[in-house]
C-alpha cells in the first residue's frame, strides 16, 4: 500500500512511521509532509525515501533540499498548501494519514477524499469545521475514511459490521465515547483558574501535541469528538454520551437495543488505531503491548461536570446548532488554545472565548468549502476581537 503522511513530524505522524518502519513489505510511503520541523522531517526522508516532501515555507523548503542534497537523498521538496493537495490526491497513492493539527488540515483532507483515497483521520478539526462537505465529498468519491482518534476507531471496531449510517437500522441505541478528563479531572475551580501552560499539556494518559493536550484539559477535545462522532456515525448528539474513565483503557462503547454493550479496550498508545486503519480489514503488529488486566486491576466511570468543563457543553451546542456553528467553534477554540499557550489567555478563558465568539458570529448555513473557510475566517476575527476586550479587561 502507498502512502502519504500528512502531519508526518507530529505525534500522529511519527507514531504512523514507527507502525510503517514494521511493515517493510506492507506499505511505500510516497509522500511526507511537515510544516517547520526541518530536520525531523529530513530524517524520516532519508529512512523512507519517499518520491515527495512538502513544508510550509519556502525558506523551510531551502533548507530541507540542502539538508536532503548533502545526504544524497533523492526526494523532491515542495511547499505551500497547494502542494500539500497534491501530494494527498496523488494517483499512485492508496491512503492518506490525515494528522495535520488545526483548520490546515483541512484542504489537503478534502483532496484525499475527494480523490477517493482511504482516509486515516487523526485531523478530527477537518470534520468539526466541514462535517457536511467532507461527508458528501466521501460518498461521491467512493473515499473510504477510517478513523484514527481513539474513541472513534473504537466505535467503528465496535459497530455492526457494515454499518450502514442508520443507527436505528443496525440496533445502536447509544455511543459512548469514553474521556479520561485530562490533568485537571477533580481539580478544584480555584486551581483551575491558576493552570500554566506547563501543566495544561502534561497528560495523564497520552503523549501528544500540544494542541490537543491543552483540548484533553479544557475537555474541548470531547466536544470535538462527539461532532466528530455525530459525522462519522451519523448519529444525533442525544444519542452521543460522554464517560469519564481515567485509565484510559476502554476506548469507547456501543449500546445495543438488546442490552449488549460492545467496546474497544487497549492500553492507551496511538499505534494501535493507527495500524488498525492502516491495515483494514486485516489485523497487524503495532508495537503496542498487550493488555495487562491485572495490572489495570480497575476500570472507573464518571459523569462528566460540565460546570467545571463548559467547552464539552459549548461543543454539544455548537452540535444541535448546526449550520456554521461548529465551525465558528472550532475557529475560537484554535485562537483562545494559541493565546492561552501564549500567556495572553487565562485557562478558564479559553471557554469564555468560545461562548463569546458563538455569540456573535451570525448563524449561516455551510454548504460548500466555501461556506467553511468563510465560517472559519469569521470564527477567528470575532474570537481575536474578543480575546482583546478580554485582555482590555483583565489589564
Ligand atoms: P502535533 O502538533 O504533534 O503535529 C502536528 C503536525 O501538523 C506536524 O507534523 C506539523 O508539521 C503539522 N502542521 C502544523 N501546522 C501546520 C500547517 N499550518 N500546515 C501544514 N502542516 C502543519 O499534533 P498531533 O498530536 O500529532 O495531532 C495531529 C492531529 O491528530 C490533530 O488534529 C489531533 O487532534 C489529532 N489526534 C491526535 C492524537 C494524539 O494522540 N496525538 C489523538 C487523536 C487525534
Ligand atoms: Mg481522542
Amino acid at each position: 500500500m502507498k502512502l502519504t503522511i500528512l502531519g508526518a513530524t507530529g505525534s500522529i505522524g511519527v507514531s504512523t512511521l514507527d507502525v510503517v518502519a514494521r511493515h517493510p513489505d506492507r506499505f511505500e510511503v510516497v509522500a511526507l509532509t511537515g510544516h517547520s520541523q526541518v530536520e525531523v522531517l529530513a530524517a524520516q526522508c532519508r529512512q523512507f525515501r519517499p518520491v515527495w516532501a512538502v513544508v510550509g515555507s519556502a525558506e523551510a523548503a531551502q533548507r530541507l533540499a540542502g539538508l536532503l542534497g548533502k545526504a544524497g537523498s533523492r526526494t523532491e521538496v515542495l511547499y505551500g498548501a497547494d502542494a500539500l493537495a497534491q501530494v494527498a490526491s496523488l494517483p499512485e497513492v492508496d491512503a492518506v494519514m490525515a494528522a495535520i493539527v488545526g483548520a490546515a488540515g483541512l484542504p489537503p483532507t478534502l483532496a484525499a477524499a475527494r480523490a477517493g483515497k482511504r482516509v486515516l483521520l487523526a485531523n478530527k478539526e477537518a470534520l468539526v469545521m466541514a462535517g457536511a462537505v467532507f461527508m458528501a465529498e466521501v460518498r461521491r468519491a467512493g473515499a473510504l475514511l477510517l478513523p484514527i482518534d481513539s474513541e472513534h476507531n473504537a466505535v467503528f471496531q465496535s459497530m455492526p459490521c457494515n454499518y450502514s449510517g442508520d443507527m436505528t437500522r443496525g440496533g445502536v441505541r447509544r455511543i459512548l465515547l469514553t474521556a479520561s478528563g485530562g490533568p485537571f479531572r477533580t481539580a478544584s475551580p480555584e486551581l483551575l483558574a491558576r493552570v500554566t501552560p506547563e501543566q495544561a499539556v502534561a497528560h495523564p494518559n497520552w503523549v501528544m501535541g500540544r494542541k490537543i493536550s491543552v483540548d484533553s484539559a479544557t475537555m474541548m477535545n470531547k466536544g470535538l469528538e462527539v461532532i466528530e462522532a455525530h459525522w462519522l456515525f451519523n448519529a444525533p448528539a442525544d444519542r452521543i454520551d460522554v464517560v469519564i474513565h481515567p485509565q484510559s483503557v476502554i476506548h469507547s462503547l456501543v449500546d445495543y437495543e438488546d442490552g449488549s454493550v460492545l467496546a474497544q479496550l487497549g492500553n492507551p498508545d496511538m499505534r494501535t488505531p493507527i495500524a488498525h486503519a492502516l491495515a483494514w480489514p486485516e489485523r497487524i503488529d503495532s508495537g503496542v503491548s498487550p493488555l495487562d488486566l491485572f495490572a489495570v486491576g480497575q476500570l472507573n466511570f464518571e459523569r462528566p461536570d460540565l460546570a467545571r468543563f463548559p467547552c464539552l457543553d459549548l461543543a454539544y451546542r455548537a452540535l444541535r446548532a448546526q449550520g456554521n456553528a461548529a465551525a465558528v467553534l472550532n475557529a475560537a477554540n484554535e485562537v483562545a488554545v494559541t493565546a492561552f499557550l501564549e500567556r495572553r489567555l487565562t485557562f478558564l478563558g479559553i471557554a469564555d472565548v468560545i461562548a463569546a465568539t458563538l455569540d456573535v458570529v451570525a448563524a449561516a448555513p455551510v454548504d460548500d468549502l466555501a461556506a467553511v473557510l468563510e465560517a472559519d475566517r469569521q470564527g477567528r476575527a470575532a474570537a481575536l476581537d474578543v480575546l482583546a476586550r478580554h485582555a482590555a479587561r483583565s489589564a
